[in-house]
Formats: C-alpha cells, sequence, structure tokens
C-alpha cells in the first residue's frame, strides 16, 4: 500500500481544493483537516473524502469561497447559515465566533446551519480545548438517503449523525478527553475504506436490503442498499435521534425528512462553556488527572492490552504516522488522481505533489 506524508497529502488537497476555485484561505483549512483527519485514524474523514466533495462542487451542492451567514445573535446564542459552503471552513469559523462569546459571557450555544460536510467533528473540539473550552457538538447528516436503522428498525432512517464531547487540560493543550463518535456503529466512510481494501466490516455494524445481519460493505457503500446499524442499542439510538432534533429540527436546518439534493448537509448545535467559569481551573484540573489516571489504572479485561479514554487512540495514531507516514490504498489514490485529474490537473502533477510515493 502506498505511504505517503502529511505535508504531500496536505499539498495534493491543496491543490485540488484550489482547482475547483476555493481561495487560498479557504483551500488551506481544508486540506489541513482533511490531513488531520488521516493522522488520527480517521481515513473515512481524510483526504478519501475528495472525490465526493469533487461530485459535489460539480452538482453545485457544495459552494467555494461561500460566507458564514450571522442568522441570529442573542449574545450566548448565535445562529449561522452556511449556504453549502466548504464544511470544514464553515464549521471552523462558527466555533471560532463562539469561543470568542464563551470567553466573554462563560457560556455560547452555536447554531451552524445546512453546511456541506464538516468532516471530522473532533477538529472542533480540540479547537475548542485549545482556547481551554469545554466542547459538546450534536450534529445531523442530510441531504443524502437514509443510511442508519434506528434500534429495532429493518430500514434506514437516519445519517450518521455524531456526537463530540471536548474536555479542555489548559489553554493551548491537547484536550484532556476527545469523545468524537457517529452514532452508527461505525462511520459511513469506514464502510467504504473496508470496501476499497476489500475488508469485512465488524459483524453487528450493518443490515442487507432485508434488514437481516450482513458483514459486506459492498451493497451499502455503492448503492446505498441495507443499512448501518445505530450503535449501543436502544440508548445509542436514541442519542441518533436527539441529534437529528438538536442540530437540525430545532436550528432551521435540513433534517434528513427535507427534499433531498443528494449532497451531504450538516447542520451542528455546539455548547462551548468556559470550565473557569464553574470551578477553579487549578481544582478541577487536578480532578480530571486523577479521575483519568483511576480509569486507566484498570486492569485490562482478556483480549485489552490497557484501559483507554476518549482520545487516546487518536493520540498515539498521530504520533506514528506522523513519524512514519499515512497509509492509503490504491484505489483510493487512484480516485483521488481522476477526482483532480476530472478538474484539469495533470496525473503527473499531482504525483510530483506526493513526492515520491514509498
Ligand atoms: P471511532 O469509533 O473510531 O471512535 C469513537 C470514539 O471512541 C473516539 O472518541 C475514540 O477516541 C474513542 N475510542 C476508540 N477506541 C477506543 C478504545 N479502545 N478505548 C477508549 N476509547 C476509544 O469513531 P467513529 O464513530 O468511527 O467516527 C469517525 C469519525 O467520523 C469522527 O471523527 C466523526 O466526527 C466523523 N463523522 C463525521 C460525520 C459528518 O457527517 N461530518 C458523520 C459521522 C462521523
Amino acid at each position: 500500500m502506498p505511504v505517503l506524508t502529511a505535508r504531500s497529502l496536505e499539498d495534493l488537497a491543496f491543490a485540488i481544493a484550489t482547482a475547483w476555485g476555493s481561495a487560498e484561505e479557504e483551500a488551506r483549512i481544508l486540506a489541513s483537516h482533511l490531513v488531520e483527519a488521516n493522522l488520527t485514524g480517521h481515513d473515512s474523514h481524510g483526504v478519501g473524502m475528495l472525490p465526493t466533495y469533487v461530485r459535489l462542487y460539480r452538482e453545485g451542492l457544495l459552494i467555494p469561497n461561500q460566507k458564514l451567514t450571522p442568522i441570529a445573535d442573542a449574545g450566548a446564542v448565535l445562529v449561522f447559515e452556511a449556504g453549502r459552503g466548504v464544511g470544514q471552513k464553515m464549521a471552523h469559523e462558527a466555533v471560532a465566533c463562539g469561543i470568542e462569546r464563551a470567553r466573554a459571557l462563560g457560556a455560547a450555544v452555536v447554531a451552524l446551519r445546512n453546511s456541506s460536510h464538516i468532516g471530522r467533528i473532533g477538529a472542533y473540539g480540540e479547537q475548542a480545548a485549545r482556547a481551554g473550552l469545554v466542547f459538546v457538538a450534536f450534529v445531523n447528516v442530510a441531504d443524502h438517503d437514509p443510511i442508519v436503522a434506528p434500534f429495532g428498525a429493518a430500514r434506514a432512517r437516519l445519517g450518521t449523525n455524531p456526537f463530540c464531547v471536548a474536555v479542555p487540560a489548559g489553554p493551548g493543550e491537547e484536550p484532556a478527553i476527545l469523545l468524537d463518535m457517529a452514532t452508527s456503529t461505525i462511520a459511513f466512510g469506514k464502510a467504504r475504506v473496508a470496501r476499497n481494501k476489500g475488508e469485512a466490516v465488524p459483524e453487528g455494524a450493518l443490515l442487507d436490503r432485508d434488514g437481516r445481519p450482513t458483514t459486506d460493505p459492498g451493497p451499502m457503500v455503492d448503492r446505498f442498499e441495507g443499512a448501518l446499524t445505530a450503535f449501543g442499542l436502544h440508548k445509542g439510538s436514541g442519542l441518533a435521534i436527539a441529534c437529528e432534533l438538536l442540530a437540525a429540527a430545532i436550528i432551521g436546518g435540513q433534517t434528513i425528512v427535507a427534499p433531498m439534493r443528494h449532497g451531504i448537509v450538516n447542520g451542528m448545535l455546539a455548547i462551548l462553556i468556559d470550565p473557569g467559569r464553574l470551578a477553579a481551573p487549578v481544582h478541577s484540573r487536578t480532578q480530571i488527572e486523577a479521575v483519568l489516571a483511576w480509569i486507566r489504572s484498570a486492569p485490562p479485561a482478556p483480549g485489552f492490552d490497557r484501559v483507554r479514554v476518549p482520545g487516546d487512540p487518536e493520540r498515539v495514531m498521530r504520533a506514528q504516522r506522523l513519524a512514519q507516514g499515512i497509509p492509503l490504498d490504491e484505489r483510493t489514490l487512484t480516485e483521488i488522481l481522476e477526482a483532480g485529474a476530472s478538474l484539469g490537473l495533470a496525473d503527473a502533477v499531482l504525483r510530483a505533489r506526493l513526492g515520491g510515493v514509498q
């Protein structure tokens, strides 16, 4: 499998985004977001999304250089319309506004409507946590056929509606924990990555078109046939439904029942809290460290090497991939190069950006 440096993949993503017309800052934010997703092990939300984004751009469903429009401003409550703009930039800007408000007021609620795909939600958790703030986000996914079956259903009714919580360690630091997850048992992109590698998905993650369990991701990825399961039985299913209502239905966004244009639209309701308004930061930090140390100290169950907290696997993967490079399967790489070629970027030019595939 080709192994690429973060830098070369960022150059490749930047070239493709500028080819569809994104201004430099937008292309830079997008490229860095995608490569961070690869670095943290979330290939489903990394550069492998570029072919989809190129299709969305061609179909007018991803609008480069869109302005984030403030719809309402009630001090601690901000509502933004993203108008299918490049989601990574729209969400980054909306969260930056939330950070400013939460610092001034102690807390802020940010609603982001109708963005094109905003990618790895953990990126916004990290953004807020580095500013010293707690971050809780509910996100919905609309504009395409539902792909997640709620608990007890044989058919899909929801998107993979992610949920994220970041607890800051301190300003300028990486979060103490970063819980960042789809509310499906596996993210759709993980089924795509499995299909591209010719692998099966874990048992319990997927239903076939008759609602029976399957591990073959092909029909779901190629034809949206069947359904991913919601994680955690009725409880995870309930959280997925809460995401749909909070991130879209109550903020004037696009829900899963709205007319579809076969793009990807994310809505997000994010809550940012300055923990310094709740308790003395020194005390909180000591408590956070004590609780996490206690959890990590549990003896591992059979089959586990250690107990981890949310964000641990990504931290380890990031260090490893920065040192050793990012593996990218041939099929994904070919799809990206073809997407670039469709925008007029010559294969040789793109391959040169990759700086020699290892
Ligand atoms: P995942 O299952 O890999 O991880 C989910 C969470 O569990 C993470 O916080 C991780 O740190 C934690 N975790 C993983 N292994 C662990 C272990 N052994 N012990 C303790 N904690 C552990 O993630 P996912 O659900 O596949 O989601 C992947 C990405 O997809 C996320 O970044 C999410 O934001 C993104 N996503 C985006 C959209 C969208 O529409 N924008 C939709 C769905 C998912």
